[in-house]
């Protein structure tokens, strides 16, 4: 199948292009970017023009920022197109109920995907947790934005979600491996006073389970989150990637982001075949609720 890249960013030339590459379902067939381009593909500045000149490509992959990226994907949708979108899926939850209906209406498959859940760890750690009851969880996602988005000034703009933008990973984790559903029942957000996003969150959710997202993070990073149950100990580190039972690693490695999306566009293909949509918002609800209820902190301006 044909598909075109939206947004030549970061993401897109470091994990999308090899993933499409590498698959049996998918060809490269075009991108839209302003002025990233990739090497031997069909290269457009406006998704309007790519949909109109190149009306033999079925699917669109949108690698944007979230605030842009909705009038790309009504766009690709109103025009007959499937459409995947990065994750965080939206700016707001309503734009993608919206795009949902879309989908929907125009027989297309949407898929909000979120990448986190494909790593290599988790769907043994949902197995183990699934006849458990949680005593207590810990969260850490501590990571140094300048490594890691380095220049990226939409990341703290209104829309960008700050340190919500790698925290939301931890929470469509969390959302795939709790044997319950869990809410938000208390927040506080640190914003720069030069920026309008955090850049730091603590987070309580029911369950006795807590958060802590920091994007000032040096030396070591940290993505890891550990469960205690009444059947023993849980531990999710590198990103989902790496389980640990009791203190004994069982699965997975350092590692990150290996595997992830292949697992992603497969999938795509997959919902194509079966003429479906996956939208899951439940990572992003709880990060729309911090935003919500969170007791807000000005912190020390921040420069990348
Ligand atoms: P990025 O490096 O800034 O790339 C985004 C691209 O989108 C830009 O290169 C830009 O290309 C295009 N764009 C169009 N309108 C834009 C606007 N208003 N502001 C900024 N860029 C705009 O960002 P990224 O790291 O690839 O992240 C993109 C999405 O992927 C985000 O939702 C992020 O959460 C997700 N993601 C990122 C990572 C990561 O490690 N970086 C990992 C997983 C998921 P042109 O200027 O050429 O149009």
């Amino acid at each position: 199948m044909k598909i075109a890249l939206v947004g030549i960013g970061k993401i897109a030339v470091d994990q999308h292009v090899p993933a499409i590459a590498g698959g049996p379902d998918w060809e490269l067939a075009a991108t839209v970017s302003r002025s990233g381009k990739v090497d031997g593909v069909e290269a457009f500045t406006s998704i309007e023009d790519m949909l109109s000149a190149r009306p033999d490509i079925g699917t669109v992959s949108l690698c944007l920022p979230p605030v842009p990226r909705f009038q790309a994907a009504q766009a690709a949708l109103l025009a007959g197109r499937h459409v995947m979108l990065e994750k965080p899926p939206g700016a707001t939850l309503a734009e993608v109920h919206i795009l949902h209906d879309l989908a929907r209406a125009q027989g297309v498959s949407l898929f909000a995907t979120w990448h986190s859940r494909c790593a290599h760890g988790v769907a043994s750690a949902k197995a183990w947790l699934a006849d458990r009851t949680i005593r207590e969880g810990r969260v850490i996602w501590r990571e140094d934005v300048r490594k890691w988005h380095p220049g990226q000034d939409w990341i703290f703009e209104a829309g960008g979600m700050g340190v919500f933008d790698p925290g939301i990973n931890a929470t469509s984790i969390l959302t795939e491996i709790l044997p319950m559903p869990i809410y938000l029942t208390g927040a506080e957000i640190d914003i720069p006073g030069n920026r309008q996003a955090p850049i730091a969150a603590r987070l309580q959710f029911s369950g006795n389970i807590t958060a802590d997202f920091d994007f000032r993070e040096q030396g070591p990073q940290t993505w890891d989150m550990e469960f205690v149950t009444d059947g023993g100990h849980l531990a999710l580190r590198n990103g989902g990637n790496k389980l640990e039972i009791d203190g004994k690693a069982v699965e997975g490695d350092d590692k990150i982001l290996g595997a992830e999306y292949p697992t992603l566009y497969a999938q795509m293909a997959q919902l194509i075949g079966e003429k479906r949509c996956d939208v899951d918002l439940s990572p992003m609800v709880l990060v729309a609720d911090a935003f919500t209820l969170g007791r807000r902190n000005t912190v020390e301006d921040f420069e990348f």
